[in-house]
């Protein structure tokens, strides 16, 4: 049942820094701001070779080869400098906010970065930039001479500034459809917004699903599912090439980020080359990380 390979595709790497730009620029509600003020100060973390060695360590414990981190809630030059202590181990994901200025500047100096394999996790709920909106749209001209995936957050998200109608998988419909060559992932297979999610997966072959913690949106739906429920309708959308696991832990792992999957698996008598798949030879494929 041990999988062949095992890459985390979705792993935070959270600084104050990170969680400053968010303060900065995303959250307008003052009592939501000081919550944001105390969460920074749990990040006060020192970027040094020890501290990346610390995350890989956790990381072998758990079989995990490879992890890929992203820069939702830290800066993209934090995010290299964390990749360069361990390159072979550690690559990542860029963040970008389609406000920003100089961006085709910048998407390029990142995009051209042999250990940024994509970007994300990217956020329309919390930039409030729907993706029918012109800015994404150039942002995936540029992507797509890349040939590198691009990562959107979906689902719920618990901080006052979200904006839950962002957060459906089926507001990235049209923009999928438009890049017919660009691969883009979903994650959190929907998070709540499981059906929108298998629509858009049926709808298009362009379109991958991470299943990080997919299950925190269960309990918006109306009737009792089991997660494992969940799982076997995503599989028999997307099928197991376009379903790609991942942890969304932050450093170090507190649990183990495996088990829970491996156990939903079982119960759905996957193949052992079904679980491959999911657990690493898709992301390699998909964020071409070898
Ligand atoms: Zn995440």
């Amino acid at each position: 049942m041990n999988p062949k390979t095992l890459i985390d595709t979705h792993a935070h790497l959270v600084s104050q820094k990170g969680v400053a730009r968010t303060l900065r620029d995303y959250c307008k509600n003052p009592r939501e701001k000081e919550k944001w003020m105390k969460f920074s100060n749990e990040f006060q973390i020192n970027l040094t070779k020890e501290f990346s060695d610390r995350w890989i360590n956790s990381a072998n414990k758990y079989g995990i080869k490879k992890i890929i981190l992203n820069s939702m809630l830290c800066t993209n030059d934090e995010l290299l400098k964390i990749i360069n202590f361990n390159p072979k181990k550690v690559k990542g994901l860029a963040y970008i906010d389609p406000n920003w200025k100089n961006l085709t500047k910048e998407l390029n100096r990142l995009l051209s970065n042999k250990n940024i394999l994509g970007l994300g996790e990217l956020g329309p709920m919390w930039t409030h930039v729907p993706p029918t909106d012109k800015k994404w749209y150039n942002i995936c001209k540029i992507v797509s001479k890349y040939n590198k995936p691009m990562l959107f957050q979906s689902g719920t998200q618990m901080y006052a500034f979200s904006d839950f109608n962002l957060g459906n998988p089926l507001t990235y419909d049209r923009l999928i459809g438009d890049f017919p060559d660009q691969k883009f992932i979903i994650a959190h297979g929907g998070k709540g917004f499981y059906r929108e999610a298998l629509m858009l997966g049926e709808h298009h072959e362009n379109v991958y699903v991470d299943i990080a913690e997919f299950f925190l949106g269960l309990k918006f739906l109306p009737n009792e599912v089991k997660p494992h429920e969940i799982l076997k309708r995503i599989l028999r959308i997307y099928g197991y090439e376009r379903v790609i696991w991942g942890s969304d832990s932050i450093f170090p792992y507190s649990k183990n980020p495996v088990r829970y999957y491996i156990d939903q698996f079982k119960k759905l008598g996957l193949k052992q080359n079904e679980i491959d798949h999911i657990f690493g030879l898709n992301a390699e494929k998909v964020y071409n990380v070898t």
